[in-house]
């Protein structure tokens, strides 16, 4: 009996990121999987009376995309939220912030999403979030999520307007005048803001790693409509595989709830968050998350830890003092601390993702994985590291030789798609350092595996506009050129993230018995002008031999 296809895509431009047969015209889908990758005529004769034939007409036709690093419930979420990307000035904050507002009366903490750093112009942001709304709480996030700037109706709800008592690392920033500025570092001061919105349980995968408590069918339901709703906007993006880098066991449940019914639409690998506080016997969750979970759609398997914060707030943790400051902030981990936990996950078996962004952070963090290879022998562990802003040079060989994977984002250097040029490259990182900022060609060049990613929603998450920021970046004065070019960016984002991610067993090529997990792009990608590529649609996603998503132009 012969075969017959459930989809076949032809007249394509197929890159497949298989290096044994890296360009075809067509694929066939059966049973969810690969069936058939070459030219029309011979993957046509793989065509029935029930299979459904797209035309190409000369798009470029890739493996799904690997998001290698997002926070899906979060982005679920925030999509519901004033959306303040790109927007700058107070009289264009305070324009959407009252618009905002007054279509959406009944929300405890008007939150809004995207706000740039410096985003109201210069002034204590407490007052001028006063001078936009006083008499209802509202609540702006930083695009890296690691600040929030409240108003003092929303500190007074939520008992923050006088100070409070915060680990290290996290603050309630205070004014001359004995009250809060607004502006609240890291999760621990803004937690609270979070809660009031009615975020609580979403956050809490990021926040601290833990389990809701008193979590039933109801509010399942209400947590799984964000979820959807970002697995919808991956789609969208031509999305199929994704790293969620914040977890617990409630996502993954969560998660496994939209399985059941059909709903998810790509495949989800989601951490153990392991804190600072953490004693090393809680790994014991991450172990059995990893028992409960390892389908080809919904895994854990990962521990997932902050080494460091973000440079804009100069809690990121360097080699030397931030310039005209005596300050270079701490880890989060101490280091003999590190290394034990890190032998302990790989003993288990498990992947490491640390998030580490400044050069003294990458290097604590290059030391943790080393030992662990030293103490249990190296094996398959393809432990991650995420962000790495800045890198002394005397790290730089350590990754490729460690196998440890470049986990980065093209959207992230500033100027090089929406985070702006100043004040981070010129003042807090300062001239000095750019030939140590954002090196991830150099990286490449020394061995070590690359995957790509938005780190949705801190960025846009469109893969495209991500594309062009890796392509065209400019080279900082000083620095080396880190574009990387269109199948090395391509790779990062398919084949280079399924690697990092272990599931290029499943997905990221295009060749026989891999998943049916396809992007097609709406143009031909290869002819393009660097510069337009961001511009350009997805025409389909398919996921597992699904249409997932279907955009304008396609039959
Ligand atoms: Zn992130």
């Amino acid at each position: 009996m012969k075969m017959e296809a459930d989809l076949i895509v032809c007249g394509a431009k197929v890159l497949t990121m298989d290096a044994g047969r890296p360009r075809a015209e067509a694929v066939a889908v059966a049973g969810g999987k690969i069936v058939a990758v070459g030219s029309d005529a011979a993957v046509l004769t793989l065509k029935g009376p029930g299979t459904r034939v797209v035309q190409a007409g000369g798009r470029t036709l890739l493996p799904g995309f690997v998001e290698s690093h997002l926070h899906l419930g979060l982005g679920g979420s925030e999509l519901m939220q004033l959306q303040l990307g790109g927007v700058y000035g107070f009289d264009a904050v305070a324009a959407a912030f009252r618009d905002y507002a007054a279509a959406h009366p009944d929300l405890a903490v008007v939150m809004a999403q995207g706000a740039g750093y410096g985003c109201l112009g210069p002034g204590v942001p407490r007052l001028q979030l006063d001078a936009i709304l006083a008499d209802r709480p509202i609540a702006m996030t930083s695009p890296d999520h690691h600040t929030v700037w409240a108003n003092t109706a929303a500190l007074q709800a939520c008992g923050l307007l006088h100070g409070a008592a915060m680990p290290e690392g996290h603050e309630v920033v205070m004014g001359p005048d004995g009250l809060a500025t607004g502006e609240l570092r890291e999760f621990e001061a803004f937690g609270p803001v979070i809660d009031h919105a009615g975020l609580r349980r979403m956050n809490l995968a990021i926040a601290t790693g833990m389990e809701p408590v008193g979590a039933g069918a109801a509010e399942r339901a209400a947590d799984a409509l964000h979820f959807k709703r970002g697995l919808a906007h991956c789609a969208k993006h031509g999305v199929t595989s994704m790293v969620n880098m914040d977890g617990n066991r409630y996502t993954l449940e969560v998660l496994s709830l939209i399985e059941a019914e059909g709903g998810l639409t790509a495949r989800v690998v989601v951490p153990f968050h392991m804190k600072p506080s953490m004693g090393l016997e809680e790994l014991e969750r991450a172990s059995e998350m990893h028992a409960s979970f390892h389908s080809d759609w919904l895994r854990s398997g990962f521990v997932k830890m902050f080494m460091d914060g973000v440079v804009d707030s100069r809690t990121a943790y360097m080699l030397r003092n931030y310039p005209g400051t005596e300050a270079r902030s701490v880890p989060l981990f101490e280091l003999e601390t590190f290394r034990d936990i890190c032998t302990d996950i790989d003993r288990r078996g498990l992947q490491i993702a640390v998030h580490a962004i400044g050069d003294g952070a990458v290097r604590q963090t290059i030391d943790g994985y080393e030992a662990a290879a030293l103490r249990n022998g190296r094996r398959d562990s393809r432990h991650r590291i995420e962000h790495i802003e800045l890198i002394d040079k005397a790290d730089i060989p350590r990754l490729g030789a460690l196998g440890i994977t470049a986990s980065v984002q093209p959207p992230h250097p500033p100027g090089a798609m929406d985070f702006p040029f100043s004040p981070v490259m010129e003042e807090i990182i300062g001239k000095d350092r750019w030939d140590d900022a954002y090196l991830w060609r150099t990286l490449k060049e020394a061995g070590a595996p690359v995957a790509l990613a938005s780190d949705w929603p801190v960025t846009d998450i469109s893969i495209l506009r991500g594309i062009q920021a890796a392509m065209t970046r400019a080279t900082y004065e000083g620095g080396k050129d880190e574009r990387f070019t269109l199948m090395e960016v391509l790779h990062g984002y398919t084949a280079g993230g399924a690697w990092a991610a272990k599931l290029d067993d499943v997905t990221g090529t295009l060749r026989i018995g891999m998943a049916g997990d396809l992007v097609l792009l709406d143009g031909d990608i290869e002819t393009t002008p660097f510069a337009q590529i961001g511009a350009m649609g997805v025409a389909l996603t398919v996921s597992a031999g699904r249409i997932t998503y279907q955009g304008g132009g396609i039959a």
